[in-house]
């Protein structure tokens, strides 16, 4: 699960990580009053900033620095409900619905630091670099000498002499190396105690006064571990999710959308795969991986079939089913109910296996329902695959 930047850094500082005055805003009167706040308690200038998931805000236009509360006010007016296009958003963007507005630091150096699990090493790593306030993923590929890692041992911790080196590889001032042991540690102690999968600090920065503070912060948690904290439950903000992947997580499907043609319901994760692969291979793109899980019911068969056709570049419906737990039968009954439920026009294409695979497929002959049935998966993707280019 993904928060908002105003809400890490109201996690980040509870655990002592220093982070700049911040007020949040929903409306445009709220971004004012916060701005007029911070000028009154001496900000010599404020940033305004749009709160979306995605990142790359800055370059999308979605974080302004000004000078007086006049520029504030204009900049919140611009950002606030504007549609917010950054390479992590997609074309059609993200509204932006809230902003956080801060006092401007004087930054000196702009840097880096993250948190995540290296599931190489099974450990958590600590990251930190020189190259602050770009993207990461393009300093890696083009430099990964300019990133360090500290490997961390989960029984000691971030240790203060990790900590040590990763400031003296950042270069920075004597007077700033304890400073950022302390908000190192803070990070980690952060990360482990929220079941965090991630926090990015990009830029992590040092002010002209040597001071340090997290300018900006990403985290993500660990979803199957949300049911031990509630209060970081209660920040999930769906309008910033896909309504589909929302939708399904009603229904306890694992959906994830994805930009081809070619929707599959499959059972087990390992079968959804395999399936999206051999799409690939019969030259088509799948349009979603969709698991419904090994005890799938009825019901959930025809809220997944709603959602699949919800999507509209489907082209044509792959149903690849193992019937263990799960008989086949009773996939098929829940999936001709719900193609007669919701007049499913679009060509689907069935393959299945296991237990009473026989009297499922005379479910679907009797149906009287317009299904293609593959006897082996490839020859079921090549349907589905030439099904799909037809209705392109
Ligand atoms: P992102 O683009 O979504 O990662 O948003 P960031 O919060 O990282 O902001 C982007 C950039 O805006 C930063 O790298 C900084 O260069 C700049 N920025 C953000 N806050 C401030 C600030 O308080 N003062 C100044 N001078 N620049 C800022
Ligand atoms: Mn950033």
């Amino acid at each position: 699960m993904k928060i908002h930047e105003f809400q890490a850094k109201a996690i980040l500082a509870k655990y002592g990580v220093p982070v700049p005055r911040g007020v949040v805003a929903n409306t445009l009167p709220e971004a004012a009053e916060a701005a007029k706040t911070l000028f009154a308690n001496g900000a010599t200038g404020v940033v305004v900033k749009a709160q979306i998931h995605a990142g790359g805000r800055g370059k999308g236009g979605g974080v302004k620095v000004v000078r007086t509360q006049a520029d504030a006010e204009a900049a919140a007016a611009k950002i606030l409900g504007m549609q917010l296009i950054t390479h992590q958003t997609g074309p059609q963007g993200q509204k932006v619905q809230r902003l956080l507005v801060e006092e401007t630091a004087s930054i000196d150096r702009e840097l880096y630091l993250g948190i995540v699990l290296d599931r190489a090493v099974g450990k958590l790593v600590f990251m930190a670099s020189k190259a602050g306030g770009m993207e990461i993923e393009e300093v890696a590929a083009k430099d990964p000498t300019a990133i360090v890692k500290e490997v961390i041992d989960p029984a000691v911790g971030l240790a203060a002499y990790q900590g040590r080196k990763l400031a003296f590889a950042l270069g920075l001032k004597p007077t700033q190396i304890n400073q950022a042991v302390a908000f190192f540690q803070s990070l980690y102690k952060a990360f482990v105690e929220t079941d965090a999968s991630l926090v990015e600090i990009n830029p992590f920065i040092t002010t002209t006064d040597d001071k340090l503070f997290a300018l900006d912060a990403k985290m993500t948690f660990d979803d199957n571990a949300l049911y031990r904290h509630a209060d970081v439950r209660e920040l999930r903000d769906l309008a910033e999710e896909d309504p589909l992947e929302v939708e399904a997580s009603k229904y306890a499907l694992n959906y994830i959308k994805l930009d081809g043609s070619i929707a599959c319901m499959v059972n087990g994760a390992g079968l959804a795969m395999a399936t999206m692969d051999i799409i690939q291979y019969a030259g088509g793109s799948p349009a979603n991986f969709l698991d419904v899980g090994g005890g799938a019911t009825q019901e959930q068969i025809e809220h997944a079939f709603e959602i699949l056709l919800s999507d509209a570049s489907v082209k044509a419906i792959f149903i690849n089913i193992f019937g263990g737990i799960l008989r086949v039968d009773r996939l098929a009954q829940g999936v001709v109910a719900a193609a007669r439920k919701l007049s499913v026009t679009l060509p689907i294409v069935l393959r299945l296996e296991g237990t009473n695979v026989e009297e499922g497929r005379q479910i679907l002959k009797e149906s009287g329902l317009n299904f293609q049935v593959g006897s082996t998966m490839k020859e079921a993707a090549d349907l589905v695959v030439a099904a799909a280019k037809v209705g392109a």
